[in-house]
């Protein structure tokens, strides 16, 4: 195949700059796509050309037709679909590649066979992976085949979307009426959130912990996984928190779950980048989940601990190209841990917020990242992820990595919207996540994490900082210029 020259990248924020930063290392012009909302946004200033997505029949990014036109009028050869909008969509990829432009990603065979999550399970099956029982609901009135089939497997179980993601569409049952006063429910919402009401029901596994493998598979057969990462910490069955390597697994259980992956991959013919969902239960007992056929939001840890830019080898792959090294070249260094700084407020169960970024000043230094999407008095838009940055710390073993990152978020300036900042900073001084003794409720279960005055008083501190023109980092404040009665006296002065 040819090398790449353009590529259209079909999405917004961070993952958008993410996926140029490294087309432009690798020599390659990029294109922006942009909604009427987006017309600041900061995607597009590193972008080579930007397009306009005028019409507007439909959510803009979620525009196939149009995204293809701008490509193909663009003269882009390649399409980078980034996570989630149109990045899971078969009908999307097949599109782009009937045009004879690359799809960066997995063929669409496989993102419709992976995208059902009963057809994935039955792969994983006939894979020898591990699955949690299980079962299709094809008739919702069948009340008697439902009753007996969720007596068999034992309560408690989740009713799940087939076509579901993004932690929608899940529901709790622990008895026979709850399960069918649900099933209804949860048909609708399924139909309505991802257009396909099909529906199926799993053992609910009570405290788990969430693993996942990283692969990449080549169009010349070969296939590695780089490692794991471990995404516990969640809200509504989203991810917050996500680290690489996890504390629990030895390396029999990482070979053991990395070969599950390989088999599985291999099993659906797989190409590009990939990741194998888990379930691990407190017997150390793992569960093939589901997988997710695109780059995940948290591959900045993976690409830490291995030293190897995902995105380079997503472009390397679709160019044809076969992978430099093989499984027995990789080995995993160091321990890196990513917090999603999102603008939800988390003293309102993690509602967004949106608003004014009135001051962003990101954090710097030794082993810190930053993927983010906008800068300081940018607005974030309600309609899209309230997604602003993630932040990465890395280090030679889990604990440096967690003192980073609480230097890193001490460094943070943030104020104007609600954010999940404080929220990480206290998770990363909790003794439970310290010691790695955490399951999937961590969060529900820590209700009483010690962030609600923190995060209060240093959006307050910053404010007031910044309208008086100080340069200074949170409690420092106090002590160089006096209490925060006349600081906020003055700023409130100011604002008059
Ligand atoms: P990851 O597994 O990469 O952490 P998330 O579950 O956090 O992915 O989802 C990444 C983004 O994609 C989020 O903005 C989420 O809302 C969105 N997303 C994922 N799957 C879907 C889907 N099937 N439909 C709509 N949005 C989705
Ligand atoms: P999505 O496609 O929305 O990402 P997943 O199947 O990956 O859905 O599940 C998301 C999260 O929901 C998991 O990380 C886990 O916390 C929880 N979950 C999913 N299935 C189960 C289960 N059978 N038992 C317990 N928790 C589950
Ligand atoms: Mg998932």
């Amino acid at each position: 195949m040819k090398k790449i020259n353009k590529i259209l990248v079909a999405n917004r924020g961070e993952i958008a700059i993410r996926v140029m930063r490294s087309a432009h290392e690798l020599g390659i012009k990029t294109v922006a796509v942009f909604s009427e909302t987006d017309r600041k946004a900061l995607h597009l200033r590193f972008a080579d050309e930007c397009f306009l997505l005028e019409r507007k029949e439909c959510e803009p990014y979620l525009d196939m037709a149009q995204i293809v036109e701008v490509a193909l009028s663009a003269g882009a050869d390649a399409v980078h679909p980034g996570y989630g909008f149109l990045s899971e969509n078969p009908d999307f990829a097949q599109l782009v590649e009937q045009q004879n432009i690359r799809f960066i990603g997995p063929s669409h065979y496989s993102i419709r066979k992976m995208g059902d999550k009963l057809a994935a399970k039955a792969l994983a099956i006939e894979s020898g992976v591990p699955v949690i029982q299980g079962f299709q609901i094809d008739d919702a009135d069948n009340i008697a085949f439902m009753v007996n089939e969720a007596e068999i497997i034992g309560y408690p179980l989740l009713i799940k979307a087939r076509a579901g993601g993004g932690g929608k569409g899940m529901r709790l049952v622990r008895s026979a009426d709850q399960l069918i006063q649900e099933v209804a429910q949860a048909t609708n919402e399924a139909r309505d959130a991802f257009g396909d009401g099909r529906i199926f029901i799993e053992k609910y596994i009570e405290n788990p912990r969430h693993i996942e493998f990283q692969i990449l598979a080549d169009h010349h057969g070969n296939i590695v996984h780089l490692f794991e990462r471990e995404c516990s910490i969640q809200r509504r069955h989203q991810k917050v928190i996500e680290e690489a390597p996890s504390v629990v697994l030895d390396n029999n259980l990482r070979s053991k779950m990395g070969a599950c992956s390989k088999s599985l991959v291999k099993a659906c013919g797989y190409s590009n980048a990939g990741t194998i969902e888990y379930i691990l239960d407190s017997d150390m007992k793992f569960y093939f989940l589901e997988m997710n056929t695109r780059l995940q939001v948290e591959h900045p840890v993976t690409e830490l601990i291995t030293g190897i830019d995902l995105v380079k080898q997503q472009i390397l792959i679709a160019e044809g190209q076969s992978l430099a090294f093989t499984q027995e070249d990789l080995t995993p260094k160091g321990h890196a841990i990513e917090v999603r700084i999102y603008a939800e407020d988390p003293e309102n169960d993690f509602l967004p917020d949106i608003g004014n970024l009135v001051i962003y000043r990101p954090p710097k230094g030794g082993g810190i990242r930053v993927d983010d999407g906008y800068e300081e008095g940018m607005t974030i838009p309600v309609e899209y992820d309230p997604l602003i940055a993630k932040l990465i710390a890395f280090g030679s073993d889990r604990p440096e990595a967690i003192a980073r990152m609480i230097r890193a978020i001490d460094e943070f300036q943030l104020s104007g919207v609600k954010n999940t900042l404080a929220f990480c900073r206290a998770v990363m001084h909790d003794r439970d996540f310290c010691e790695g003794n955490f399951d999937t409720h961590f969060i529900y279960a820590k209700k009483n994490l010690e962030y609600k005055t923190l995060n209060k008083q240093n959006s307050d501190e910053m404010l007031a900082a910044a309208l008086l023109g100080f340069e200074l980092n949170g409690n420092e404040i106090f002590k160089k210029h006096g209490n925060l009665t006349t600081c906020r006296s003055n700023w409130r002065n100011r604002l008059k």
